[in-house]
């Protein structure tokens, strides 16, 4: 069988993304060839040292390399710096920008064994909503003076092609079940998430759209749908989390919402996310450079490992990605090599190694 060549992009950035990344690019490299897939890497540059040295926190090379030779990426961390640097701006919001990356995908999970077990994706818009940033200040005596306002623009197109993809993510949940991968979940469900008792007309038209888009003849019948608003569903979220397969969110809630999930499981060092467009996607875990812990081989790789798997769903190569997850939470059920974030005394390398050779 002729292997399927996917081109990935390395961009390590800074701080204790260096020492993850290289992690991705191992487990994607040891991947069983009866997979059929074969792996090409490049190099690139991006983050706060990139600009440091070049002027530029994205030089146009990476971005021009992503976009025409690349099938997907993986994205480290990039150190914010605590002031504002004249001419700095975060790289990967500008490549979300340029790539047309429009949803952002978090999965949230933790092992089943724990007392709460949560398995759960939030699938964020990521091109619209108040984030179009079109905010200005005015003045006006009616108000009592100062005053400023901003847009919150919800448009149909993208309310469908993002509730699509969440229906389409709750589907292939199902699949990488079937493939081995462990859930506590039975059925696929997609909950859409919005505030249309005040906000008739933008979460309104969110909803409407997102309702549409699922109930589509190839979600019909086997994907659940169900509706909540944004304020029940953050007390939901915390009381009975494991309520929750696939939530689909405008870019506001979706934002507040990944990182509040994100808490619930304990560390930063486990969770990945996904920035997504029409066949290409960013695997980047959520985590930071975490200059607090760079440089000492402590860093948890899994929120990387994670990350890769989830960039290979998108990439159409599900069953390596759950060799993949399986392979993670074999290490975390087991729980004798951890990292010290979750509790353990392994380093980077020895996690690594151990999921390795459960893959
Ligand atoms: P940045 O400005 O780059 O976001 P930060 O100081 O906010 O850096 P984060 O990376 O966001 O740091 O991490 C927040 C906390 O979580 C830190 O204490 C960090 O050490 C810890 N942490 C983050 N990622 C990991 C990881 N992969 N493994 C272990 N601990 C981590
Ligand atoms: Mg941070």
């Amino acid at each position: 069988m002729a292997s399927r060549v996917l081109r990935i992009g390395l961009i390590p950035g800074d701080g204790i993304g260096r020492e993850v990344i290289p992690a991705g690019r191992r487990i994607l490299e040891a991947l069983p060839s009866s997979l059929g897939l074969k792996f090409e890497f490049t190099d690139l540059q991006a983050g706060f040292e990139t600009f440091e040295k070049t002027g530029a926190a994205l030089p146009d090379k990476t971005v021009e390399i992503l976009k025409n030779e690349c099938n997907g990426a993986l994205f480290g961390a990039v150190s914010s710096p605590s002031k504002v640097v004249k001419g700095y701006s975060s790289p990967i919001v500008a490549l979300r920008k340029k790539l047309d990356l429009y949803a952002n995908v978090r999965p949230v999970k933790t092992v089943l064994t724990a007392a709460k077990p949560i398995d759960m994706v939030i699938v964020r818009e990521n091109t619209e909503d108040l984030y179009v940033k079109e905010e200005r200040t005015l003045d006006d005596p009616a108000y009592g003076g100062k005053y400023a306002e901003a847009i919150k623009r919800i448009s149909a197109r993208a309310s469908s092609r993002i509730a699509t993809m969440a229906g389409e993510i709750a589907l292939r949940r199902q699949s990488l079940r079937a493939n081995g991968v462990s859930s506590i979940h039975k059925a696929p469900l997609v909950t859409i998430t919005h505030k249309s008792n005040v906000l008739s007309q933008t979460d309104g038209l969110f909803r409407s759209t997102a309702r549409e888009a699922l109930a589509a003849p190839r979600f019909s019948g086997t994907v659940n749908v169900e509706e909540q608003i944004v304020d029940s569903m953050v007390y939901k979220l915390f009381r009975q989390p494991e309520a929750y397969d696939v939530i689909v969110a405008p870019n506001l809630y979706g934002d507040i919402l990944s990182d509040g999930a994100a808490a619930l499981v304990g560390s930063l060092g486990l969770v990945p996310s996904a920035n997504v467009g029409e066949g290409f996607a960013i695997g980047e875990p959520c985590h930071g450079s975490a200059p607090d812990i760079m440089g000492q081989n402590i860093a948890n790789p899994i929120a990387t490992l994670r990350s890769t798997a989830l960039m290979l769903e998108f990439l159409g190569a599900e069953e390596a990605a759950a060799r993949i997850y399986a392979a993670v939470d074999g290490n975390l059920e087991e729980g004798r090599l951890l990292s010290p974030d979750l509790g353990g005394k392994a380093t980077t390398e020895e996690v690594v190694q151990d999921i390795l050779r459960r893959l």
